[in-house]
């Protein structure tokens, strides 16, 4: 089968327009995350899907205009932020191996001395946060997060969903307990309520799908914005984070996910899955609903659609 190209944009809406049909139709849609009561009132009943070519315009399906909380995927653009600011020293505090632990473990903590296996665990994530935290406040840090994601998305009216924010804020003991643990450690300098108000803050920030494919398509373009010619991350940076991705994106499962789909992915428990198809395009889809990792249910379907549809897997077409 042969790949198929961007620049065919009648045969890409024909492909996301079948997928986005076929999942409405579909009675098992996962169940919402319950442990964030904001997330728990979503309703289960939308998909939306968007890909950001990094050389045409965007093409969508389903609720792709639909904002939503990005969740995890927020691990991307921090990481993308501390990696600009302190480059390779990060990985003296965060390691770069999957975990094979669900997302907000503590287990691996005590044996690995504070040092969390990657950025896109909980603990990870809560240890870029602290270093954002190394040269401005946290109110300064959701900002530059923001205006980060406003320039890749060129859309300004990208906000924190101050209710889910404050939601993640009363519930969070698990994550404050991450950060303590790691504090106790000596692998985390600002006084955790800092470190958790940015963290809680960043995951709480509402996209769209269309605005997300566009905000990760720097990954799949050298880590260029292909808006602008502006360079992200170097060559190098961005090909690293897309290997992090592919390996620790989907937490525990990540292999499953690269088995299935073959693509670097990142998601979050609002639903949403950001895929990097390198050189071609960025895709987001969502679906509130959750598998019991914690991954959108349908939003993994309709990935697994889709490069059928266009053999995009990293690992070559399927027939
Ligand atoms: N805000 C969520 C948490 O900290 C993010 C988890 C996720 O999306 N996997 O638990």
């Amino acid at each position: 089968m042969p790949i198929l190209k961007t620049t065919d944009s009648e045969r890409l809406q024909e492909v996301l327009d079948d997928i986005a049909d076929r999942i409405a139709g579909m009675s098992e849609r996962g169940k919402v995350a319950q442990y964030i009561p904001e997330l728990a009132t979503v309703d289960l009943n939308q998909f939306g899907i968007a890909i950001a070519p990094i050389d045409g315009p965007l093409i969508s399906a389903g609720d792709a205009g639909t904002l939503f909380s990005i969740q995890s995927i927020s691990k991307v653009f921090s990481l993308t932020l501390a990696l600009q600011q302190v480059g390779a020293s990060l990985w003296q505090r965060v390691g770069r191996e999957p975990s094979g632990d669900p997302f907000n473990s503590i287990v691996q903590l005590e044996h690995e001395r504070g040092i969390p296996r990657n950025p896109f665990i909980n603990p990870g994530a809560i240890i870029v946060a602290d270093v954002l935290l190394e040269d401005r406040s946290s109110d300064e840090a959701v900002n530059d997060l923001l205006a980060l994601c406003r320039e890749l998305s060129d859309d300004n009216s990208i906000e924190v969903d101050a209710s889910v924010a404050e939601s993640e804020m009363r519930t969070g003991s698990r994550n404050r307990a991450l950060a303590h643990f790691m504090q106790a450690e000596g692998n985390l300098n600002a006084p955790v309520e800092d470190v958790l108000s940015l963290y809680f803050r960043q995951c709480s920030i509402a996209m769209s799908c269309e605005q997300l494919a566009l905000a990760g398509r720097f990954l799949a373009a050298a880590g260029q914005n292909p808006a602008t010619g502006a360079t992200v991350l170097s060559a190098q940076r961005a090909r690293r984070v897309t290997a992090l991705m592919m390996m620790c994106g989907s937490y525990d499962a990540s292999g499953e996910f690269a088995f299935r789909v073959g693509l670097p992915a990142k998601s979050g428990v609002g639903g949403g899955i950001l895929c990097i198809v390198p050189g071609i395009a960025s895709v987001v889809a969502w679906s509130p609903g959750l598998d019991q990792k914690g991954n959108s249910h349908l939003a993994s379907i309709a990935f697994q659609e889709l490069v059928r549809a266009t053999g995009w897997s990293i690992f070559g077409p399927s027939t």
